[in-house]
């Protein structure tokens, strides 16, 4: 069953950060999104890659029962490169090669749109709104986006908020889009453009949820060594939509365990390049820094 529904780039990632480097890794927001969620679901995506894009990584998804029928091959895969300096909290863009993003009209598959959750991972905000308008009735739809969407294109980026139920952004991504220091202040907006909750991640440093009549604060696993952040943000907002998917419980309680689990999975994610430490780990090692999550917030 199509029920969760991954919108995002595939990308080949070229990372710098003062603990090594990777060139033309798989990465993309909607590869680390699904993969986070398919520890919890079987997620669909729909996206595009180029011909070029390798047949190993194709299986890399396949293999974890990611449904890749809304994936098109045309052109040349998007193409991202960016460092992290020892604030690791921070992605500095060096490139980005749309390729066959570009062009992309998204088309979804008869049977994903039937899809109950979505997740609209980073992605050009105009083909986010084209995703959404194409589901027959969704449930619960997730959003995350980026600085270079809302330098380039803020105006549908407000709009794609307002289908959102849930909108996910980082601190420095908050304070742009509402031209606030005030995080609380850049919630408040987002919230009166229609979405239930926001959630304000923080980096290492943990992630902040506002409703109108709630607020929570996450705290950050004190990581020892943070190797490469990024796709922290994508596990984050796919572990998410997996979670709330398949415990199909909304409540205030349960949203809140749902993001001890996203920073549980963002947290791991950070130990090692690309997909790396993703691949390695089993429910098992879920389970155990979700308890010690638990642990720290326990007095
Ligand atoms: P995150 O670190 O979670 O914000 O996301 C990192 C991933 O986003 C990388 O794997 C990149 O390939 C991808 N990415 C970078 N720039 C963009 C963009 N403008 N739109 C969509 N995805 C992007």
């Amino acid at each position: 069953m199509n029920n969760v529904l991954i919108a995002g780039t595939i990308a080949t990632d070229t990372i710098e950060t003062p603990f090594g480097k990777v060139d033309r890794a798989l990465g993309g927001s909607a590869t680390y999104a699904a993969y986070a969620a398919s520890f919890y679901t079987e997620p669909s995506i729909i996206s595009i890659v180029g011909e070029d894009f390798s047949t190993d990584f194709w299986k890399t998804l396949e293999d974890r029962n990611i449904n890749l029928e809304g994936v098109k091959k045309e052109g040349k895969t998007f193409h991202w490169e960016g460092s992290y300096e020892f604030d690791m909290n921070e992605a500095k863009t060096l490139k980005t090669e749309l390729n066959s993003l570009a062009t992309f009209k998204p088309e979804l598959p008869e049977a994903y749109k039937k899809a109950e959750y979505l997740f609209l991972a980073n992605l050009d905000p105009e083909i986010q709104l084209s995703i959404v308008n194409q589901l027959e009735k969704p449930k619960l739809v997730i959003t995350d986006t980026m600085n270079f969407w809302i330098e380039s294109n803020k105006e549908h980026v407000l709009e794609v908020i307002k289908k959102t139920n849930i909108m996910l952004l980082n601190d420095g991504e908050a304070r742009q889009l509402f031209d606030t220091t005030s995080l609380v202040k850049a919630a408040k907006q987002t919230l009166a453009l229609g979405p239930q909750a926001v959630i304000i991640k923080k980096g290492e440093h943990g992630a902040l949820l506002f409703t109108k009549s709630h607020h929570f604060n996450a705290p950050g696993y004190p990581l020892e060594e943070i190797k490469d952040p990024t796709g922290c943000g994508d596990t984050f907002g796919g572990t998410l939509i997996g979670y709330l998917a398949k415990t199909n419980d909304h409540s205030q309680e349960n949203l809140r365990k749902a993001i001890m689990y996203a920073s549980t999975l963002a947290s791991f994610n950070a130990e090692d390049f690309s997909l790396n430490k993703l691949k390695s780990i089993t429910e098992k090692d879920i389970e155990k820094r979700y308890q010690e999550f638990i642990e720290i917030r326990n007095f």
